[in-house]
């Protein structure tokens, strides 16, 4: 089956690098990940991937700790440039390219986020991983994929959770809570249910971006997404 979209942009927050680990990355959930991408990446599609920070530090536990919250937040971005190193190296691995573009610079280390040179790499096939989010403290990696998402022209966002979309209730909680297949903008905020953080739901909306939220742990469920077939919530305009 062909693929729905020739663009996306896929969210993984840090916490799907660490699996049930309490810290880090775990090698074989990253290696899980980069064969489902690389199934994606078959199809011919055009793979631009941000990655949080979350598995390694969040500016807000430091300044929960007492830190000053923009130097934390500085910290949690450098955690997400570590991420993304790993899932490069990972996709090399793999036998795929992929390019790591960071938002704050590391030159010694990988590119900086330069927005052309990040549409080119696509346009060869190669996978881009932005790291570092928005480059800029209070935003989160959420942020900065509505943003990256809209500014390589991604027909959507794909939010990776550990639940595969999103429910009336907590399913957790209650078992007669039910899967959302579509929702728009208007009725996420209107049920108050939690898709992307504020700004970069805000941000979505916008620009009309759709995002689908799914589970990264169910085998098979980014293929089925980028197919277009029934899998996780769609949250569009
Ligand atoms: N962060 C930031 N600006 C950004 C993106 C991230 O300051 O544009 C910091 C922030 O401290 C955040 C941390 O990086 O807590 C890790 O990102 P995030 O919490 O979004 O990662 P995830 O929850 O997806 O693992």
């Amino acid at each position: 089956m062909a693929a729905a979209y020739k663009r996306i942009l896929l969210k993984l927050s840090g916490e799907a690098l660490m699996g049930d680990d309490a810290y880090g990355i775990n090698q074989s959930v990253v290696s899980g990940i980069v064969k489902d991408v690389a199934e994606i990446a078959r199809l011919g599609v055009e793979i631009g991937i941000v990655i949080g920070g979350g598995n390694i530090f969040r500016g807000m536990a430091g300044a929960a700790s007492g830190m000053d919250r923009a130097t934390a937040d500085y910290m949690g971005m450098l955690a997400t440039i570590m991420n993304a190193m790993a899932l490069a190296d990972a996709f090399g691995h793999a036998g795929l390219t992929a390019r790591v573009q960071s938002a704050l610079r590391v030159d010694q280390v990988v590119e900086p986020y330069i927005r052309g040179r990040a549409i080119r790499h696509l346009e060869e096939g190669k996978i881009v991983i932005f790291a570092a989010g928005t480059g800029n403290p209070f935003f989160t990696t959420d942020t900065a994929a509505a943003l990256r998402g809209s500014e390589i022209g991604a027909q959507i966002v794909l939010k990776a959770t550990k639940v595969d979309g999103i429910y009336t209730a907590d399913p957790k909680k209650d078992p007669s809570a039910t899967r959302y297949t579509t929702v728009t903008f208007d009725e996420a905020i209107a049920r108050n249910l939690q898709v992307l953080d504020a700004t970069a739901f805000a941000l979505c909306r916008d620009q009309k971006l759709p995002i689908k939220v799914f589970s990264i742990f169910k085998p098979g469920a980014l293929l089925r997404v980028v197919q277009g077939e029934d899998e996780g919530t769609l949250v569009y305009v």
